[in-house]
This record gives C-alpha cells, sequence and structure tokens, in this order.
C-alpha cells in the first residue's frame, strides 16, 4: 500500500482522493440495445439475454412471490437472517419522520405528509457473489414505507432457480414479484415493465458497470423511472490510533479489498501507529484469505496517509469521503463532531464494519466514489416521498391574500392574483382589473 505523509501537497491530495476511471461509453453501447430491446419486446427478450449473459434458458421471468416454492435453509442460517432482519426493520421503523405542522401566520395552516411510492424495483447483484443481505437492506425499508409492488431482481442459479436465502429474505421482508434475471435486461424489464413483471416507479441496488450503465440510462428515458444513487466500486477509510491492534486494521482494510479488484482500502494512521507492523499484517492476513488474488489487486491501488493530529485525519478523510469510515481511536464518538462526508460510520474497537454490511440495524447500501459529500444511503426516506399539504381559512386569506395578489402583478400572473381578489370581494367577476 503506498504511504503519504499528511500534510499532502494539492498534487497528493488529489490523488490520494482519486478512484478508480469508470468509461461507460463502451458499456453504453451494449446497454442501450438491451434497453431498448427488452421496451420493444418484453419478457421474451428478457429470456433472450439471460440465455446469452447467464446461460440459463428460464420459463417464467417474473412471479408472485407465493407462487415461488418455500426455500429450504438450515435452522442456523434462518436464525442468522431473522436475527438481521429484526435489526434492520427496528432501525428503519424509526426513521419514520414526526409529522411537521406549522400555522405559519393566523389562518394559514401548512403541513407535510409521506407517502410510499408505489411500485420499486430492487436490485440484487447475483453474478458472483450471492447476496441476501443485499435483499433485506432493500426490501426491509421498502415493505415498512408501505410499498405495495416490491419487485426483487436477482441473477437465476444454473437451474433458473432463485438463491435460497435470496428467496427467503425477500419473502420475510414483504416482496411482492421476484424477476428471475441480471444485468440491463432486469433493470430495463422492471423500468418499462413487461408481460410477467409490473412497472415500477423506482429502481435501487447495487449492481455491476451493465446494472449501473442501464440505471443511469433508464432514468434519463422516457421510462419515466427514478434511482437511488450513482455507484462505483466499494471502500472503507481507518482512521487508526497507536492503541489499535495492528490485526484489526489489517483485517478491516481486507474485508473491503475482497469485495473486488477495483475496492479501495485506505488508511489514515494518527501518529504512533506503527506502519510496518500494519503493513505485514495485511499481507499475514491476506494469503489466508480464499479470495486472495482479488484482494491483492485491490491493495495494490490502496494508500496509508500518516496525519499529525485528529483534525488533520478528520480533514483527510473528509476530502476522501468514504462509503465506510472505521474510527478504531480510543475516545472515537468524539470524532463524530469533526466527520461530515461518509456513508456509514464504524466508532470505536468493537465496531467492524462487517456489523453493519449484515446485520447491526443499519442500511449497507451506500455511496461510494465521493458522492457521500451529497447523498446519502438507502433508508426509510429513500423508499417515500413528502406531500405538502394547507389550508387556509377566510380570515387566513385576508390576511395574506393581498400580499400574494401584489406578487402576483409583480410577475404579471393574472389569474394567480384573481384567484386571491375574487374570493377576497376585492375584484369583480365580469370586469379585468
Ligand atoms: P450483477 O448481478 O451485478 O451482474 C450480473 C449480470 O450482468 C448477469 O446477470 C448478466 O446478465 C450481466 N452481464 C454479465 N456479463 C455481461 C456482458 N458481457 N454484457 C451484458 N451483460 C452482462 O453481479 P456481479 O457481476 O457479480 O456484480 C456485482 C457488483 O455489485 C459488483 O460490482 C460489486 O462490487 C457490487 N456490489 C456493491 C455493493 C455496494 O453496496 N456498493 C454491495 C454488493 C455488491
Amino acid at each position: 500500500m503506498k504511504t503519504f505523509q499528511a500534510p499532502l501537497s494539492g498534487e497528493q491530495l488529489k490523488e490520494f482522493t482519486s478512484r478508480p476511471r469508470i468509461d461507460f461509453s463502451k458499456i453504453l453501447d451494449t446497454v442501450s440495445p438491451i434497453v431498448e430491446d427488452v421496451r420493444a419486446r418484453g419478457d421474451a427478450a428478457v429470456r433472450e439475454y439471460t440465455a446469452k449473459f447467464d446461460r440459463v434458458q428460464m420459463e417464467a421471468v417474473c412471479t408472485p412471490i407465493q407462487d415461488l416454492p418455500e426455500p429450504q435453509l438450515d435452522a442456523e442460517t434462518r436464525a442468522a437472517f431473522d436475527l438481521a432482519y429484526e435489526n434492520i426493520a427496528a432501525f428503519h421503523r424509526a426513521q419514520q419522520a414526526a409529522p411537521v405542522e406549522v400555522e405559519t401566520m393566523p389562518g394559514v395552516r401548512c403541513w407535510r405528509v409521506s407517502r410510499p411510492i408505489g411500485a420499486v424495483g430492487l436490485y440484487v447483484p447475483g453474478g458472483t457473489a450471492v447476496l441476501p443481505s443485499s435483499a433485506l437492506m432493500l426490501a426491509v425499508p421498502a415493505a415498512i414505507a408501505g410499498c405495495r409492488t416490491i419487485v426483487l431482481a436477482t441473477p437465476p442459479r444454473p437451474d433458473g432457480s432463485i438463491t435460497p436465502e435470496v428467496l427467503y429474505c425477500a419473502r420475510k421482508a414483504g416482496v411482492t414479484h421476484v424477476l428471475a434475471a441480471g444485468g440491463a435486461q432486469a433493470v430495463a424489464a422492471m423500468a418499462w415493465g413487461t408481460q410477467s413483471c409490473p412497472k415500477v416507479d423506482k429502481i435501487l441496488g447495487p449492481g455491476n458497470q451493465f446494472v449501473t450503465a442501464a440505471k443511469m440510462l433508464l432514468q434519463n428515458s422516457e421510462a419515466m423511472v427514478a434511482i437511488d444513487m450513482p455507484a462505483g466500486p466499494s471502500e472503507v477509510l481507518v482512521i487508526a490510533d497507536a492503541a489499535a491492534n495492528p490485526t484489526h486494521i489489517a483485517i478491516d482494510l481486507l474485508s473491503q479489498a475482497e469485495h473486488g479488484p477495483d475496492s479501495q482500502a485506505v488508511l489514515v494512521a494518527l501518529p504512533g501507529v506503527d506502519i510496518e507492523a500494519v503493513q505485514q499484517e495485511v499481507q499475514r492476513q491476506c494469503d489466508l484469505l480464499p479470495r486472495a488474488e482479488t484482494t491483492r489487486r485491490a491493495l495494490s491501488h490502496s494508500r496509508i496517509v500518516q496525519a499529525g493530529s485528529r483534525e488533520e485525519a478528520a480533514a483527510l478523510s473528509n476530502s476522501y469521503a468514504p462509503e465506510h469510515l472505521i474510527v478504531n481511536v480510543e475516545d472515537a464518538e468524539a470524532w463524530l463532531p469533526l466527520l461530515d462526508n461518509a456513508g456509514s460510520v464504524f466508532l470505536g474497537r468493537y465496531t467492524p464494519e462487517s456489523v453493519g454490511d449484515y446485520a447491526s440495524g443499519t442500511n449497507h447500501v451506500l455511496p461510494t466514489y465521493g458522492y457521500t459529500r451529497m447523498y446519502s444511503g438507502v433508508g426509510l426516506d429513500t423508499f417515500q416521498k413528502q406531500m405538502t399539504v394547507q389550508t387556509l381559512t377566510a380570515e387566513g386569506l385576508a390576511a395574506l391574500g393581498p400580499a400574494v395578489a401584489k406578487m402576483a402583478a409583480v410577475e404579471g400572473l393574472d389569474a394567480h392574483r384573481r384567484a386571491v381578489t375574487l374570493r377576497l370581494g376585492t375584484s369583480s367577476p365580469d370586469k379585468f382589473d
């Protein structure tokens, strides 16, 4: 891992905060025709692309979940997912926003109500890994928000079936339909709707470049579909102090690096951290992993920065704006006021990222690529929209109306003005004033 010494020069800071470049132009050339074909031919096109890319001949494309067989899982696996479900549900249920109601002036009452998005599509990756945890992270808040149609798309297994753990989580969380397809064809099927797949209003969830490119393309199309957030490779930044255990620092970096060759793992070390010991532990632990090859490739573009103080370390972390931020220091909670840009923060010695990835209750679908500067991760509000409401009494309109009429006159919008003055009786319905 490349090591920097803070303070960083402008060039070094640029290098430190850079991410692997993603060139979508080539991928869009592949994805565009797939998206258009699914629009035109629906299920038949989804079947063909699934045969081509996943080598699976499927019969049913999208199935109501009650028509799918009950998945068989051993008791220990079920218990683990049940526990995760309970924690994720508890944390997301509590995110219901308190109603906002204000009488802005006597007789003028304004409030805001939230409503679920009617139909959502959840993409659960399935090409190289089995990700039932992502099914929980997406479906639990969707169901708690009250979305009526919840389509879960995931690539089928070679025999055409859905991974039993994904199906178990989908059923438990309240998914209504399962689309046994992956890639751009699955995203397009949910965005346009097909003979068997309901059209959705918003598509969420991580995926490879084909999935991401299809989401980007469709959100700017006639499909009238929203997406969650821009997506890039996964990343972690670890801040460690001199008392942090080098083995724990190393395994936290590796748990990110093992995701894929583009993943990034960054260490910001406070004075006294034995960088040499950490590097050795990274090598030693990496060699033990079944995914050592992928992990090494990710480590080849990962970094270490030596910071001189708490403030400098926090500023470096805020500049990088990581998806996951682990603060492995003595007084971790005291750091929080200094931290502005991170998708999910893990405070203290006993809080590895893994707990949030699976089961503590927080969501693991998070912005990457520096987008934590302006985006949040998935939460209950991701599946809701807000509606404002107002009602005025006669006295309220009498008090507010003249100002509104004046502003409408300034803007030359006379119907607006007269909508007020005709009610107040200060204009005549028979004569323009
Ligand atoms: P995937 O489900 O995203 O994609 C598999 C699909 O890609 C296949 O079903 C196939 O239809 C399509 N495809 C494959 N090759 C193609 C080609 N040449 N042309 C057109 N389509 C093709 O699964 P994956 O590939 O394993 O990728 C999973 C991704 O999800 C990874 O990039 C991983 O980093 C990411 N991920 C991110 C998070 C996060 O929260 N940031 C979490 C989990 C996974």
